[in-house]
Order: C-alpha cells, then sequence, then structure tokens
C-alpha cells in the first residue's frame, strides 16, 4: 500500500524502519525539511494548510497518518475528502487540546486529575481557590517535553507568572505528588482487535523522558489496559494510542495521551515480538496486529541535546538508534535499548543510567 506519513521526525523514521514497513510504499508531507526521513522517503515540504499541497499528497496515498498530534484538524478534514486517515480526526481533536483530553477521560469516568480551564489571567484565582498550591499551567495545545507549562508553588509567583506572561488557552492541573509515573501503550486494528504492550515505567527530568524501563507482570497492568481500551473503543481508534499516567498510592491517574506510536514504546524495537511501529502499519494497513510480548526485562535511555556517553552504553550491549538530527538543547537525538539476558546485567545498565542523569 502507499502510506502518507504528516510529520517527518525520529517517529516517521522507525515507522518506515521496520520489517512489515518493506511491503509497503511511504511519502513523507512535512512543514520542514525533516532530516530523519530525507533519505528513506520523497518528501512534500508544505504548509499543513496547503490544500493545493494536501490534495496531491492524499490523491496519491492509500491511507494517511500522522507522527505529532500538532497537525491542524484541518488538514485531516481536507485529506478525508480524498483518502482514509488513522487515527481519525476526532481522536486528534481529542489528544492535541490538553482541555478536550482532560475533560474526555473525565466523561469516560477514568481517573484524572483535577482540572481548570483557563481563558484569561482572571481565572487563574479560581483554579488556585479549586486546586490549592502548587499547581501547574499547561498550554492547551503545542506544548510537549515540559514546554509552555509553568510550575505555580505560591500565591507570590501566581502573580509574577501574570505580570510576565498573558496566558490564554490553557489549563490548571492539580500537582501529583507521584510514587511513579507509567504509561500503557496499545494498538486497535480496523475490526476492533486490540493487543497491549507491557507497562512502561519512565522517568523524566525536567518535564523529558530521561529512561524507561519494563519488567513485566506490573500490578497496575491490567487495570491501564482496561482504560486505554476504553478510551480507544469511544474513538473507535485504529493504530498505536498511548496513555500515560501518574501513579499515586497504587492507583493510575491520567496525565496524557499520545494519538500515536509514543517515545515510551521505543524499547519495542528489539524487545517486543511485535514492535509499536510495526504493528501500528498493521492497523492501519487492515492487517492483523502481532504479538505483543516482552522478551525479557528493558531498559530504553533517551539522549537528550548530545550523543555524550555513546560509548558507555554501547558498552553495556545497548542497542543504538539514531534520528540524524542536529543537536540543540533538550532535543531527543537518538536512543539506546537493552534486552537484558539476566537481572544482572539489568541492574547494572540502570545503575549506570541514574548515574549519567544525576
Ligand atoms: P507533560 O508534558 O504534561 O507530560 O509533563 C511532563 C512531565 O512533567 C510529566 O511526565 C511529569 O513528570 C511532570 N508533570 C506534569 N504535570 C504534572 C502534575 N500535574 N503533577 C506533577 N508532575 C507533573
Amino acid at each position: 500500500m502507499k502510506i502518507g506519513i504528516l510529520g517527518g521526525g525520529q517517529l516517521a523514521q522507525m515507522l518506515i524502519q521496520n520489517e512489515i514497513a518493506k511491503k509497503h510504499e511511504f511519502l513523507i508531507y512535512t512543514s520542514e525539511l525533516a532530516s530523519s526521513t530525507e533519505q528513506l522517503a520523497p518528501q512534500i515540504i508544505a504548509s499543513y494548510l496547503d490544500k493545493i499541497e494536501l490534495e496531491k499528497f492524499a490523491k496519491h496515498i492509500d491511507v494517511v497518518t500522522f507522527e505529532t498530534e500538532t497537525i491542524p484538524v484541518e488538514a485531516i478534514e481536507y485529506i478525508n475528502k480524498f483518502t482514509k486517515v488513522y487515527p481519525n480526526q476526532k481522536s486528534l481533536a481529542c489528544f492535541q487540546d490538553r482541555l478536550f483530553e482532560k475533560q474526555f477521560f473525565s466523561d469516560l469516568e477514568i481517573p484524572t486529575n483535577k482540572f481548570v480551564q483557563i481563558d484569561d489571567n482572571s481565572d487563574l484565582f479560581n483554579a488556585a481557590d479549586q486546586l490549592k498550591y502548587p499547581f501547574i499551567i499547561k498550554a492547551r495545545r503545542d506544548g510537549y517535553d515540559g514546554k509552555l507549562q509553568w510550575h505555580v508553588p505560591s500565591k507570590e509567583k501566581l502573580f509574577e507568572l501574570m505580570e510576565m506572561e498573558k496566558l490564554q488557552k490553557c489549563i490548571a492541573e492539580e500537582f501529583i505528588h507521584f510514587d511513579r509515573e507509567v504509561s500503557i501503550i496499545g494498538a486497535r486494528a480496523v475490526n476492533g482487535e486490540m493487543r497491549f504492550y507491557d507497562l512502561c515505567e519512565n522517568v523524566h527530568k525536567n518535564g523529558i523522558l530521561r529512561y524507561t524501563i519494563i519488567k513485566g507482570s506490573d500490578p497496575l497492568q491490567a487495570k491501564a489496559e482496561q482504560y486505554l481500551r476504553k478510551a480507544a473503543e469511544a474513538l473507535n481508534y485504529v493504530g498505536v494510542l498511548a496513555i500515560e499516567f501518574f501513579v499515586s498510592k497504587n492507583q493510575l491517574l491520567v496525565n496524557e495521551a499520545a494519538p500515536r506510536v509514543h517515545n515510551s514504546g521505543h524499547w519495542t524495537i528489539e524487545g517486543a515480538l511485535t514492535s509499536q511501529f510495526a504493528n501500528h502499519v498493521r492497523a492501519i494497513t487492515g492487517q492483523p496486529l502481532g504479538p505483543t510480548d516482552s522478551k525479557g526485562h528493558l531498559i530504553m535511555y533517551n539522549f537528550i541535546g548530545s550523543l555524550d556517553h555513546k560509548d558507555k552504553l554501547d558498552s553495556l550491549n545497548m542497542a543504538f538508534h539514531d534520528y540524524h538530527k542536529l543537536p540543540r538543547a533538550k532535543r531527543k537525538l537518538a536512543h539506546s535499548t537493552l534486552v537484558a539476558q539476566s537481572e544482572f546485567e539489568f541492574d547494572q545498565a540502570l545503575d549506570v543510567i541514574k548515574r549519567l542523569i544525576s
């Protein structure tokens, strides 16, 4: 089949670089030259709102998917006139806006932390009343990896922020003193079949995912799967979907969701029987999903801003994946995965990684 991908970063790169993808042809549509996929597929470089280019792209393609939720919904609506888009427009609209996302989970009675809609600065007093200090303000759209977020520990900080920023279209949310953070990744096929990966435990620093570990048999696995299934069915979702949770007192609270393959699932390339990328391609092309079992204890480490310490991780037998991007502060440049052959190997690698990011 001919598959179109909106966005040409590392997620598109890994969607193209897997065994299943070899059966298909790819075309990238990106708003700027994308170095991660430049060598892998032809690219149309144009605005996501350029109807002439979108039509040319869509008429060429059997199915379109996207690697980022920043794609304007109008682009999907227009492409839908010519070809199929998976995940569907409703899913993109829901998960690209933090307010709609939180409302969606609340409506489904899937627990999420308390939130308040912010349309202008005056709503912040109401937020402080309802949420108490500390709380967090997040832009409804386009914020990722801790960007467009403000921590508000006190009234003084709130006043400072109100002077500095003219906040519009945000949400304020309760700060969670979590015990850990986890994510569930699942795939849903066109016929409604679903498969889930092992729950991932994620460690962030300054709002950016630094590493993920998978040990299997997490006591919250079944609950997380139940929530992901409920969300995917409500949206008639097709493709890979990820939900990130805070864990507090052994309860899952949704932080956010992503209608796409997810950074915390990169370990599935070496570490699962079918990777999240292969299963996304299978789902959107109408194929049955592949088995998602893990191959052991796993660690995935993100290289942020530089490839420092690559040699150290290579010597631990970790598989390196380069995104072919120019180094820039806070930018995800590559990742490495360990499929541990023993508990000792896992503990040793985890120890090294913890020291690297401390
Ligand atoms: P986000 O972009 O919303 O996923 O936030 C990035 C990271 O910031 C999360 O993975 C958490 O580590 C932290 N964070 C975000 N929101 C909250 C919150 N309400 N309470 C505590 N930590 C948070």
